[in-house]
């Protein structure tokens, strides 16, 4: 079946690399047991717009860039507790991760990435740990020269009529699951990632977003690890196509960005998670 895409939106769906929709199947798994629903909406765009309440309080919300320059002498201090961050409002929260040294990735960090957007967002995009360009500028999916997964996030944003920074009914919050930038990019380690996970429940607990689009395996593991215990060891192509729940929250997996850069042929599937997501939004609203 295609779609009566217009030609922005079909723009925007080229930019991502996928140029035809292809909706779920009405027998797919994940549509039946999560979503019952049988086809995904026509128009994404004013689809989307359509689903916003009507009253909503927005606050638009920017993280400043950290001046972290002296944190390079930071050592890590005792651990994060729980109880004492999920009482924190959204400045004190944004505060309390600038100057977290809670595990080692204080250390090498240029700025912690608290994230950017609407902090009362309907949609929360995680992702899995800054970049060096992130690092650098505070800022979660920056693009680096050669390496533009920013601008890749920003066109599967606008498929569904989000916007980075956008207001209104295209406002969207984005962050990462690690704040700090795991040194010469390697993998966060489980103690690493447990830690900065009451920042994000924190963040979910304040932004109390209908749904979280979890773009990669760090993502999916900080946000699924307390339901599902063997999540770090599970391919992330086994997390997709289905909902998971955090915090009573939706939340499907797809995949990075920086992933799809490299592996273009993966990018129907991500447009097929942001449909799913979008069916989860509209049984919601
Ligand atoms: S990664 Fe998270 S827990 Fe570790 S120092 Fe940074 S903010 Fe703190």
């Amino acid at each position: 079946m295609s779609l009566n895409l217009d030609p922005r939106q079909r723009a925007m769906l080229e930019a991502m690399g996928v140029t035809l929709w292809q909706p779920l199947a009405a027998d797919e798994p994940a549509v039946k047991a999560s979503v019952a629903t049988k086809t995904a909406p026509e128009n994404i765009a004013a689809y989307a717009a359509n689903q916003r309440p009507a009253a909503l309080n927005e606050h638009k919300f920017t993280a400043p860039k950290s001046n972290q320059a002296t944190d390079t002498a930071l050592a890590p201090s005792p651990a994060i507790d729980p109880s004492a961050v999920a009482t924190l409002d959204w400045p004190a929260l944004q505060t309390t991760v600038t100057r977290c040294q809670a595990c080692g990735l204080c250390q090498g960090r240029k700025s912690t990435v608290f994230g950017t957007g609407d902090s009362q967002a309907r949609w929360l995009v995680v992702g899995d740990a800054p970049s060096e360009a992130d690092d650098a500028q505070g800022q979660p999916f920056t693009d680096a020269p050669g390496q533009l997964s920013g601008q890749l996030l920003d066109n599967m944003l606008k498929a569904v009529g989000l916007a980075r920074n956008g207001t209104g009914e295209q406002s969207v919050f984005i962050t990462h699951a690690l704040k700090c930038r795991p040194p010469a990019n390697r993998n966060p380690q489980p103690d690493e990632i447990a830690q900065c996970e009451s920042y994000l429940r924190r963040q979910v607990a304040l932004i109390q977003p209908h749904i979280i689009l979890a773009l990669g395996r760090v993502a999916a593991q900080s946000l699924l690890q307390a339901t599902l215990p063997d999540v770090a060891a599970l391919p992330l192509g086994k997390l997709r196509g289905q909902v998971h729940h955090y915090q009573g929250v939706p939340v499907v997996v797809s995949y990075p960005p920086t992933y799809l850069l490299r592996a273009p042929q993966d990018k129907a599937k991500a447009w097929a998670d942001l449909c799913l997501a979008l069916d989860v939004l509209r049984l919601r609203a």
